[in-house]
């Protein structure tokens, strides 16, 4: 597709908003440019159909099934885009809790922010939530400083945090940016196992980070075993909840026994994930953790009236500018209030429902390294299909010339030509259907015509890419001058 300048015609002009003055006449002589400003020159319907054109290439939901693996990409109902962009939000400028006697003017902010965390309390029967972090990753960090800084208060000399190695890729990553040793551990049959555990568990064990379900898409069974061999040495107990939307309304991990759990907001409640848009990581903390979380922190008084407190001696202080992504909570919140009880646990037993029955209707066609009933996602392996030289990214290609955006593959780490589907609780039978045809017919390619699918993509703007190429020898700038 040519470029906008490419498109230029001389003389082509959109309509100009002081037709007929000099450009003296509304801009200052002295903001003038002295030489053209090399822009496009273009009428307003080129221009309109130009980025028309463009967004239309951009694979969306909005679009077209999106079954990302661990990213849940599902569909968010617009209303909750309507609450967000409410004047009476949109409008209040972030310092006006922090003013002397204007704490007034955002009430309603500050009322929200407040009910939210409550309501996230209740789903997940923790004591008390901080909505600061901007993702998951930053909740992840928020709650191992938080693991730290109970360890400091209690004098525990803690030096170590256990990983399994079913766990999501940004645990040990957040484990080891706070300063801990990272100790990894074997999963076996797919989940944590105990022996693994008792093995690495000493009194050096600062806390352990749980993903469930885990990154093979099965549920944690032997938690409660876990966590009393934790509370042993006095080790804290990391849940994250990225993916709560395979738990939620049937679990509260809280009543487990966890001290600490992130949740991805940009998932589970209402904001789209990907794209690296605002997101919003809050985390929740049992009741011997609370007294660290990041200020400041909404409170009530007995009339009624919010305010933000800054009181807290022992909090590890600010993890992010102002109060996170309002926006974000704002949209969980309505959500959650739309939803209600009995929607959310609906939203989980779609998202299980739906994956239990892909896995199923594939289960012919692909080797499914644990094949028992998962939660909001499976993990499929192209190991059959690699021996003919068809592996898990070209399957992955051929998806996009059938219209679908491509599984996660390669991750999780542990399966060999893995490819990671999670279909969520948004899309209708026919739609998972047709997903699921096209990709066996793509397995029955890969016996009859391996060859053919190598070279998929062929019907999108971007073909194949040689990605040692596009790694190694980028091209950051066009030719303007020169282009054809
Ligand atoms: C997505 C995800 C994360 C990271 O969240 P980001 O907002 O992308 O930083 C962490 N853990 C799990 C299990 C996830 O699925």
């Amino acid at each position: 597709m040519k470029t906008i300048f490419e498109k230029s015609v001389a003389g082509r002009e959109g309509c100009w908003p002081c037709e007929g003055l000099a450009e003296e006449a509304y801009i200052p002589k002295e903001l003038l440019r002295n030489e053209e400003a090399g822009l496009p020159s273009a009428g307003e319907l080129d221009v309109v159909r130009h980025f028309t054109k463009l967004s239309q290439r951009n694979f969306g939901v909005d679009g077209n099934f999106y079954p990302l693996g661990s990213c849940t990409m599902k569909y968010n109902p617009k209303f909750t885009e309507n609450v967000a962009a409410l004047p009476g939000f949109t409008r209040l400028h972030p310092v006006l809790p922090q003013l002397q006697g204007a704490g007034r003017l955002c009430q309603g902010a500050l009322e929200v922010m407040y009910e939210t965390e409550k309501l996230l309390c209740e789903i997940t029967g923790m004591n008390a939530y901080t909505l600061h972090p901007m993702a998951g990753a930053h909740g992840e960090l928020t709650g191992v400083m938080l693991m730290a800084a109970y360890h400091r208060d209690k004098g525990n000399k803690k030096t170590k945090v256990i990983v399994p190695d079913s766990a999501h890729g940004t645990n040990p990553a957040s484990a080891a940016i706070a300063g801990y040793e990272v100790v990894s551990i074997e999963s076996r049959d797919g989940i944590v196992d105990p022996e693994a555990l008792r093995e690495v568990l000493d009194d050096d064990v600062a806390g352990m980070m749980m993903t469930c379900p885990n990154t093979l898409g099965l549920f944690e069974k032997n938690l409660p075993e876990v966590v009393a061999m934790l509370r042993e040495v006095d080790a804290l107990l990391y849940y994250d909840g990225a993916n709560l939307n395979a738990v939620m309304g049937k679990i509260r991990v809280g009543d487990v026994g966890f001290d600490i759990v992130h949740l991805n907001l940009h998932k589970t409640f209402a904001t789209p994930h990907g794209g690296g848009g605002p997101g919003s990581g809050p985390v929740g903390v049992s009741e011997r953790v609370a007294p660290y979380l990041p200020i400041s922190r909404v409170q009530k008084l007995e009339d009624g009236q919010f305010f933000l407190d800054y009181d807290y001696p022992k909090s590890i202080g600010y993890v992010a500018p102002f109060y996170g992504n309002f926006g974000v909570f704002l949209k969980a919140y309505a959500y959650i209030l739309r939803l209600g009880a009995t929607g959310l646990t609906r939203a989980t037993e779609n998202a299980v429902l739906s994956a239990n029955y892909m896995r199923k209707r594939l289960e012919e066609a692909f080797e499914i390294p644990y094949n028992r009933t998962c939660m909001h996602e499976f993990v499929l392996s192209a190991v059959r299909q690699a021996e003919k030289g068809v592996r898990a990214l070209d399957i992955a290609k051929a998806l996009l010339d059938k219209g679908h955006h491509a599984p996660t593959i390669y991750f999780p780490l542990i399966v060999k030509e893995c490819m990671m589907i999670e279909p969520t609780e948004t899309e209708n039978k026919a739609t998972l259907d047709t997903f699921v045809d096209d990709l066996i017919a793509i397995a029955e390619m890969a016996d009859a015509d391996p060859e053919a699918l190598q070279h998929a993509p062929t019907t999108l703007p971007v073909t194949r890419l040689d990605e040692t190429k596009a790694a190694r020898g980028m091209e950051l700038t066009e030719d303007l001058a020169n282009a054809t």
